[in-house]
């Protein structure tokens, strides 16, 4: 399962160990304790930073603790404003950023994380301001493992209007599993009808999120590779 601290620093080079440190310091972790996937993740980047994705892994892999490499699509789709830009944004880059614009198109974001003993390049894609446009978009979809279905808690038609991206989902990406998110749970409460809708339109799961506060965002993207990587 998890692999200890000492056990990871054992097996990193002279030259990364005061990099590993640092972010293991941030964590007030003992050498006994197994990390976390979140916490491994962290460590991750912080070597990767400093001398690229490629050697980490391989020192890592060599080291038994990272067992594959693999790329996932996955899709974020619900109405326009409940806040899947800002959610991918902060997802990518650790910023929530106020207000954010897009330019028209599709946009996507590679997030790179650990799960599982396998390291995850996440290609999450975005509607980027076309969620008015209801044609096709084989490309937004193609080769798409699974993704997330998007309302917002404080905008209760936005739920009314899953159902309708699950449609244009099933059509365009085939018995992918789908995710619903409820989000800027720091602007209201949790919707137990979020719930109903999972059971009725055979969703995945429910994660109620918020890309403010970060309050489970770790989460649902656990959850997606779980559901994606069975
Ligand atoms: P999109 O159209 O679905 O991509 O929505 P955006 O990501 O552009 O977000 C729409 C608005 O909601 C922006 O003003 C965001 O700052 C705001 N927003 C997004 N997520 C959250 C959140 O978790 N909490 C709060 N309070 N506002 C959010
Ligand atoms: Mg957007």
């Amino acid at each position: 399962m998890g692999v200890r601290v000492k056990d990871l620093l054992s097996v990193l080079p002279p030259e990364l160990l005061s990099t590993a440190t640092e972010a293991l310091k941030s964590m007030k972790v003992s050498p006994d304790h197994e990390l976390s996937d979140d916490q491994l993740t962290e460590v991750y980047r912080a070597l990767s930073a400093e001398v690229g994705s490629t050697k980490v892994y391989k020192l890592l892999r060599d080291a038994g603790i990272l067992r594959e490499r693999l790329r996932l699509k996955a899709f974020i789709v619900g109405d326009s404003g409940v806040g899947k830009t800002t959610f991918c944004v902060k997802l990518a880059t650790g910023i929530f950023k106020e207000g954010y614009k897009m330019t028209v198109g599709v946009d996507f974001y590679a997030i790179e994380l650990i799960h599982d003993d396998k390291l995850v390049k996440l290609i999450l894609w975005d509607l980027a301001g076309q969620e008015r446009f209801g044609f096709v978009r084989p490309t937004f979809y193609s080769g798409a493992s699974g993704g997330f279905i998007a309302f917002a808690l404080d905008l209760p038609s936005t739920l009314s209007n899953v159902p309708g991206w699950l449609e244009e989902v099933r059509q365009n990406a085939g018995e992918v599993p789908c995710i619903l998110l409820g989000t800027k749970l720091d602007l209201a409460p949790d919707n137990p009808g979020a719930l109903r809708v999972v059971k009725e339109l055979g969703l995945h799961s429910y994660v109620p999120i918020s890309s403010k506060t970060g309050e489970n965002l770790g989460l649902a993207v656990k959850t997606l590779l779980s559901a994606c990587l069975r």
